[in-house]
């Protein structure tokens, strides 16, 4: 298959180009393109075996289900049920955004795109090509990350085409996605709402709205399988994200002792041969003397290293690297999003200074 390439400059005068995309998807076709948080592989989710073809692009396994992205809100009725009064507001206040709510779904949702699960993901990109392309289209667009399985999610269409090129029908290429990882989940089908994957929208965002305790899958805290616990959105099982070079963060409250840290060990293994990462902040960048030294962000602007982390990760394995040193961020609200993600890319390996 050849995959197309298509890049959207200015969205009121590529109307052909988004109305060829959304052709592809109500065809069964595949077709990825940029949301506010990373990339996305779409596929029409209600039919399941345009649903199958996103597993075997991406080698996903199918006990992993697919989130439904809607560019209107009243299409939630369409996939859903017994959806609270709670789970409207969170909606209301949150959407179009980074925010996947689970519901209960209704019949015409096929297993094949739940996983085999009762309930269904369903989220409003606010990114106004996903939303354009979505309208479009005329139908839910079910759309997971489009990276193959295992590798770092894609925050630019050159990450989508590496992974994707003659497996897809088209890319719609809009730029560097804003925030850089994945959505936040929330289960709104029990009696106390549950975040099963921390993101840009947080704990404190989520109870502000809903008035009340919102839970954190406490599975996701901590290392998978280690401590028996298994998290409730199967897709966190798995060790995602993983770099080809092995990842150490050296976390410390004292950036000079992490900085010393990172740089003994940097020399250990450059002095043993092997070639080496460094992930840096704009604030310490120059204070790596050896190794790749990649910028992800600044420590003043957390979205700049959400959006940074992917795109060094990758950068790394194109350039060979074998040991990466990463420094650690705090883990308050969105930190902590940040963190999940680079903690599973490190396989939870961290050194505390
Ligand atoms: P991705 O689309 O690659 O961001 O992954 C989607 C994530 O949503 C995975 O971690 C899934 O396990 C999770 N997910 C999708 N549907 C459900 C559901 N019905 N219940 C729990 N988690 C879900
Ligand atoms: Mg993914």
């Amino acid at each position: 298959m050849k995959t197309k390439i298509v890049k959207l400059e200015q969205l009121e005068h590529n109307e052909n180009e988004l109305k060829e995309a959304g052709q592809i998807l109500r065809d069964g076709g595949l077709v990825a393109f940029p949301t506010e948080t990373v990339y996305g592989l779409g596929a029409d989710g209600l039919n399941s075996e345009a649903s199958a073809k996103i597993y075997s692009a991406k080698g996903r396994p199918s006990d992993n289900p697919l989130i439904l992205h809607i560019a209107d809100i009243k299409t939630v009725d369409v996939l859903a049920k017994d959806v609270s009064k709670e789970a409207r507001k969170v909606m209301e206040v949150f959407w179009p955004g980074p925010l996947t709510v689970i519901l209960n779904k209704k019949e015409v949702v096929p297993y094949g795109t739940t996983g085999g699960l009762d309930t269904v993901a369903i989220r409003m990109p606010s990114h106004p090509v996903a939303r354009e392309l979505i309208k479009v289209a005329g139908v839910a667009v079910a759309a997971p990350s489009a990276n193959t399985s295992g590798r770092p999610s894609p925050t630019t269409a050159q990450h989508v085409l590496q992974d994707m090129d003659g497996r897809i029908d088209m890319i719609v290429d809009g730029g560097k996605v804003g925030i850089g990882i994945e959505s936040t989940i929330v289960d709104m089908t029990g009696e106390i709402p549950m975040i099963l994957r921390p993101g840009y929208i947080t704990k404190p965002m989520l109870e502000q709205v809903i008035g009340k305790e919102v839970r954190i899958d406490p599975a996701i805290l901590s290392k998978e399988g280690m401590d028996g616990i298994r998290p409730k959105a199967p897709g966190m099982k798995y060790k995602h994200y993983a770099p080809k070079g092995e990842l150490t963060i050296v976390s410390s409250h004292n950036m000079d002792n992490m900085v010393q840290t990172i740089n003994k060990l940097a020399k250990e293994k450059l002095d043993a041969g092997y070639v080496v990462g460094i992930i840096a902040t704009e604030e310490t960048k120059d204070q790596y003397p050896n190794g790749v030294v990649k910028e992800i962000g600044s420590r003043k602007d957390q979205v700049s290293i959400s959006a940074g982390l992917y795109s060094v990760l990758r950068d790394f394995d194109d350039a060979g690297v074998e040991f990466i040193y990463s420094e650690g961020f705090e883990q308050d609200d969105f930190g902590q999003a940040i963190m999940n993600r680079l903690l599973k890319a490190a396989g939870y390996e961290m050194i505390r200074v």
